[in-house]
């Protein structure tokens, strides 16, 4: 599976490259393919397995069949799939292909098994989940088209986030961390003009000045407002609890009481943290002058905006667009998404996965939070009001970094315990 290239590039309509991967997935899980009926929209895959009780509400798993470039140096060529050192190399280990193989084997092996399932279990595999996710041809062509069937899921399991130890500073074990809700993005252009001129007699304030103390300013957060979301609060309870002792136990323990506080520690000590309590803006891109003695007549810079569920996307972009004026910068928006909705901690869902984690990965504490990043799974609201993000994996911070990085890399042994897990899920559901 990692050696077939299955990158997609913007703006990319060749399918081929999906269909010769869907061939290989026919081949690796036989038993499952047999068993569901299979539709194939463009380059992605949606499986109907029928269960004994067409009439329950049905649910949904999800892992894109995408991977983005691999670009830097790596240890392992990224799309060799090398074996060593107990470890699979390559690009899509992590994200999203051994999340996409643990699934459809343990379907395959209880379908091989004889296994029918209680209620209807659905599976879908997008191939644009790394360009948006909508680009005519990925989970949110599927989600308008399960939408129109009338198709509703009791729950939908992407993947997202993973068994981690140490999520936040100082919290001792391991935790299974369950994303809930996703925050929206969206790009910002921050334009300063000025006179030009030459660079040997500058007046005050050019336009990179003003862009450089703009951006000084936000980078000491204080532009967006700060709330503890219900999931993220519970997160932070749940961390107390599992892995904190002394001071940190009680300011984690009650976060709707201490927010002030929490987020001080977080701004210092957890950009993760931090970035769940609020708006993030983060400068990617710039552009001044021409030539090293020239004065800008117009300089850019783009922000790249993380917008909370709280502040939303209009009250985000004016909080900054004010503090832009200030500088005389302007504001514009080049690109702009949507937050998905947060799924309760509580639903049924949340707890079945959390069942799940419990039997499987004994000693691991599951936890609910707000992913910082987009996955498709925000599309699949359209079809349930309880999208969680999960990929059964347990991994290091280390590998961690590898998403979207050079060396991505997936612990053998991890394998077999996520297959365990989708096969508990897919015995318990209905
Ligand atoms: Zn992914």
């Amino acid at each position: 599976m990692i050696r077939c290239e299955t990158v997609s590039v913007m703006g990319q309509t060749d399918y081929t490259k999906y269909t010769k991967f869907q061939e290989l997935l026919k081949t690796l899980f036989p038993a499952i393919f047999g068993a569901c009926k299979v539709e194939i929209f463009h380059g992605s895959i949606l499986m109907h397995w029928a269960g004994e009780h067409p009439e329950k509400t049905p649910v949904l798993f999800m892992n894109h069949q995408d991977v983005v470039p691999a670009s830097g140096e790596w240890e392992h060529a990224p799309f060799s799939g090398d074996i060593t050192d107990d470890k699979i190399w390559g690009r899509g280990t992590l994200d999203d292909k051994g999340g996409l193989w643990a699934m459809l084997r343990a379907a395959d092996e209880l379908a091989a098994e004889g296994f029918v399932p209680d209620c209807d279990i659905w599976f879908e595999s997008a191939c644009a989940e790394e360009i948006n996710g909508n680009h005519g041809e990925g989970a949110d062509e599927i989600s308008q088209i399960l939408e129109k069937r009338g198709i509703r899921f009791a729950f939908v399991l992407d993947e997202g986030g993973m068994i981690v130890t140490e999520p936040l500073p100082g919290a001792k074990g391991s935790y299974a961390m369950i994303g809930v809700g996703e925050k929206g993005t969206a790009d910002l252009r921050f334009v300063a003009k000025g006179r030009g001129g030459h660079a040997s007699t500058p007046p005050k304030d050019t336009p990179l000045v003003r862009l450089g103390k703009f951006m000084a300013e936000c980078d000491e957060n204080k532009i967006f407002t700060v709330e503890m979301n219900p999931a993220v609060a519970e997160m932070f309870r749940r961390v107390s609890t599992a892995g904190m002792d002394g001071m940190m136990k009680r300011v984690l323990g009650k976060p709707d009481v201490y927010k002030l506080l929490l987020e001080g520690v977080m701004n210092r000590t957890s950009p993760e943290g931090a970035a769940m309590l609020r708006t993030t803006l983060a400068f990617t891109m710039a552009q001044g002058s021409e030539g090293h003695n020239v004065l800008p007549q117009e300089a850019w810079v783009l922000g790249n905006m993380r917008f909370s569920h709280h502040q939303g996307f209009e009250d985000s972009l004016e909080a900054v667009r004010k503090l832009a004026e200030k500088y005389d910068i302007e504001t514009e928006v080049i690109t702009q998404g949507f937050p998905s909705p947060v799924t309760s901690y509580k639903c049924l869902g949340f707890r079945m996965v959390e069942q799940a984690v419990k039997e499987i990965f004994p000693g691991v504490t599951p936890s609910p939070y707000i992913m910082n990043g987009a996955s498709d799974a925000r599309f699949m609201s359209r079809v349930s009001d309880n999208c969680l993000r999960f990929a059964p994996f347990a991994i290091s911070k280390e590998q961690m970094r590898s998403i979207h990085g050079p060396n991505e890399n997936l612990d053998l042994e991890t394998l077999a315990p996520a297959v365990d897990f989708y096969r508990w899920l897919m015995m318990h559901v209905g």
